[in-house]
């Protein structure tokens, strides 16, 4: 029996009376959930999770360790709270932890139990935030030695640039400060390591090294019109993979469509009365959303210029908790884009809605606290519960949310893996984008910094316990506060409300207790608890002085080595200096799961051609030549499809696209343009085949044509004295980046994987070549 199964046995023994009272408070979940199968099952992350004990005064300490109360800074903020799940192992080998407190509160001592060794850790977290080991037994040091590591050597601390990090700066500040490495508040004359950026790639413009904690394009490729756009590929290529994104329709173009569709709809089963919710394109926090029954109902115009947006099929039958709709707030960190590396924090967060649920009808539509869960609307609803326990309240942790479920005999690693699965799919969807904006960012051959990122996932669970991605926030709040309304018992505020409404409305104050529309930030130490583990883990991950893990091999090994799926994290990833710090709380889905989703990745192999055919000098657009010289070199004219149609075909589509994307002002083809070209060539020439299948015969057959003519492109640079040096002959090949290529070996174990997917029995492709 694993340790991690007895430690959520243990825990739902803990949570039995903890169940008892939830059934009291009337959990939905008797009605709504299909119980599966018993809490044994439970998944090796959520059930990791100490959501017991937590008493209330540990929280009180930490409030008053760091309680200064803040004012309102601005209103870019969109949560939140939770509680770190990470469970304290040293290697993954911690039995138990006598101190349920957590790393980030201060002052604390724990005691851990090193299994198999019957050796104990003593450690303490200091008030400076930093936790120092205060006894390791030598066997600790024999098992890092014998882990493969080196004895820690005296190396410069790693140096962050936070000078641009704005509402995430005093988590990080936390988390540098428990790696000890190096803050720059002011910024450096000289380079640093790591760039913290609040908003977006280039809040600073001037980096030429090092690494950014963002990627350029990434908010403009997750806002909704090209997030919708991005997923709708990928479900045209594979509708069943990509359910789990509600149905979109792209506004104001696609009016018409949606318009249509819904009367279809109606007028077929009269029973039938979708709601849809409808999202301003560049729009958070809520902002701008609204429902509508009817198409009629949409509001389209904003003055004289028509709005952007999405308007989208609402889901109807969500799971409730206390009768109230929430939804999930998952972060997770793209460490690189090649290899595409992926990151789940074990740990989210869960954010309630504060009126109970009822299925939308005309007279409930504009209840935007029954319907929207959004924590900066819901928390000006009177029955916001700021609470500082993990499991209660309008902000809870995922995993207290999953244990409930779990108490309930629901199969919580189920849904953890669809969780990681959605996730996977998602990001496998916008990297091909990214990778265009990447190299018209950081042009190769150009200085230039790499990237990481820290996205939010809002994903809402289905009745039916099925996950459904909403949205997917660039710039999740880091705050590690929470906003309250100012409560009259502080005694300045009471005695300055005392004398303002000592004549009027003093009666009222003293009824209500709080002064309304005053609103402070205080200290959340769930949030803390979440979001430091989240940005210390994350540069941990991006430490440079880190060895790499197998995955950052050069290039050239690509996905031959898929099969070397890497260990997890919390082993590999450790280096010598992190002894004292707790095991990961992001947990490595990608590449770990290569095996299971590598055949998903087909338009990447579209962008790798397109990118190829850009040219070197940073543009996002391909001109008429350049596509010309696409379809020459690969071959793709014929008789029956002259450089005329050719020429056709890129003004047909790349007009059809200008005005359709608000940064379309830039002529020529876009990405998503060049993707419909190319499954539009590949449907021509291999008519009998479904979609995905005619798009991996034309990729093969662009990628062998490719290959060939850069075989001969060797042959001849070799025979030739005054070769190229590797590098330049590489980017005259069109794998210009070293981050972005798709080299041959890659792009053969893709198709690899995508035939072992195919359910189809195998056609010769010469057969269905249309020539
Ligand atoms: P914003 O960026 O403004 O927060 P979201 O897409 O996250 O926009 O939507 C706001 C809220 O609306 C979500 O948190 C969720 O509660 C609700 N919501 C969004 N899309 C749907 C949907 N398709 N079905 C049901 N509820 C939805």
């Amino acid at each position: 029996m694993s340790d991690h199964y007895v430690k959520v046995k243990v825990q739902l023994e803990q949570m039995k009376s903890f169940g008892e009272d939830a059934e009291k408070e009337g959990v939905d979940t008797e009605e709504q959930l299909p119980v599966s199968s018993p809490p044994a099952s439970v998944s090796p992350d959520p059930s990791s999770t100490t959501i017991a004990g937590r008493d209330a005064s540990n929280i009180s300490i930490t409030c008053k360790h760091r309680g200064k109360s803040r004012t309102k800074q601005g209103k870019d903020d969109k949560n939140s709270c939770g509680k770190d799940i990470s469970d304290l192992s040293l290697h993954g080998s911690v039995v138990s932890a006598h101190d349920g407190k957590n790393l980030n509160r201060l002052g604390h001592e724990r005691t851990l139990h090193i299994r198999g060794t019957g050796k104990i850790l003593q450690g303490k977290s200091e008030t400076n935030g930093n936790y120092v080991t205060i006894h390791a037994s030598k066997n600790v040091q024999d098992m890092r030695r014998e882990d493969g590591f080196k004895l820690p050597k005296k190396r410069r601390p790693v140096t962050v640039d936070t000078s641009k990090a704005k509402t995430s700066l005093e988590a990080l500040k936390l988390s540098i400060k428990q790696l000890k490495w190096k803050e720059f508040p002011l910024g450096r004359r000289t380079a640093c390591d790591i760039y913290w950026h609040g908003v977006s790639f280039h809040d600073n413009e001037n980096i030429v090294s090092g690494q950014v904690n963002k990627f350029p394009g990434m908010i403009e490729m997750l806002r909704k019109i090209n997030l919708s756009r991005a997923v709708r590929t990928m479900q045209e290529l594979f509708p069943e993979e990509y359910d789990f994104y509600p149905r979109s329709w792209i506004l104001p173009e696609e009016y018409q469509q949606f318009s249509t569709q819904i009367r279809m709809v109606k007028e077929n089963d009269a029973t039938v009365n979708p709601t849809f919710i409808v999202k301003p394109d560049g729009g958070s926090q809520g902002d701008g959303i609204y429902l509508i029954r009817d198409p009629s109902d949409l509001k389209l115009m904003a003055g004289s210029q028509a709005k952007q947006g999405v308007v989208q099929e609402y889901i109807q039958k969500p799971l409730l908790i206390d009768k109230l709709k929430f939804d999930i707030r998952l972060y997770v960190l793209i460490k690189s884009l090649e290899p595409l590396e992926i990151y789940i924090a074990k740990e989210g967060l869960t954010r309630f809605c504060t009126e109970p649920y009822q299925e939308p009808s005309q007279k409930n539509l504009s209840h935007v606290f029954m319907h929207l869960t959004n924590y900066s609307l819901n928390v000006h609803s009177g029955n916001f519960v700021h609470s500082d326990s993990q499991s209660t309240g309008s902000k809870r942790t995922l995993s207290s949310v999953l244990y409930r479920l779990a108490a309930k005999g629901v199969d919580i690693k189920k849904v953890w893996s669809d969780i990681i699965a959605l996730v996977i799919k998602t990001v496998i969807a916008v990297v091909p984008e990214l990778k265009v904006y990447y190299q018209a960012d950081i042009p190769p051959g150009k200085p230039g910094p790499t990237c990481f990122q820290i996205l939010g996932f809002d994903i809402l669970l289905m009745k039916n316990l099925k996950p459904v991605l909403l949205e997917v926030n660039s710039n999740p709040s880091m705050r590690i506060e929470h906003e309250q309304e100012v409560k009259v018992n502080d005694v300045k505020i009471k005695a300055f409300m005392l004398l303002f409404y000592y004549y009027y409305f003093i009666s009222i104050i003293l009824f209500f207790q709080v002064a309304p529309g005053v609103f402070e930030y205080v200290p959340s130490p769930v949030d803390e608890d979440v979001k430091v583990g989240v940005i210390r883990d994350t540069l941990r991950l991006m430490d440079p002085g880190h060895k790499k893990p197998s995955t950052s091999q050069p290039r050239a090994a690509g996905f031959e080595h898929r099969e070397e799926i890497p260990m997890e994290a919390e082993t590999q990833e450790r280096s010598p200096d992190e002894g004292a710090l707790p095991s990961l709380c992001l947990k490595q889905v990608y590449p770990k799961y290569t095996k299971q989703f590598n055949y998903l990745r087909l338009v990447e192999r579209i962008a790798a051609l397109f990118i190829r055919f850009l040219g070197v000098k940073g543009n996002m657009r391909l001109g008429p030549t350049a596509f010309r010289t696409f379809i020459r070199t690969c071959k793709l004219s014929n008789s029956n499809f002259t450089m005329a149609s050719v020429d056709i075909l890129y003004i047909d589509i790349t007009r059809r696209w200008s005005g359709t994307t608000p940064d379309s002002r830039e002529a020529g083809m876009g990405l998503q343009a060049f993707v419909e070209a190319f499954f539009f060539l590949a449907g021509r020439r291999f008519k009998s085949l479904v979609l995905k299948e005619q798009v991996v015969s034309l990729l093969e057959l662009c990628e062998a044509q490719l290959e060939s003519q850069s075989g001969v492109e060797d042959r001849r640079s070799l025979s030739c004295s005054r070769a190229l040096p590797r590098a330049v002959k590489t980017q005259t090949l069109g794998l210009t980046n070293p981050q972005l290529g798709s080299p041959a070996p890659l792009r053969r174990a893709a198709s690899q994987d995508y035939r072992l997917h195919q359910k189809l029995k195998p056609r010769t492709l010469r057969a269905n070549v249309e020539n």
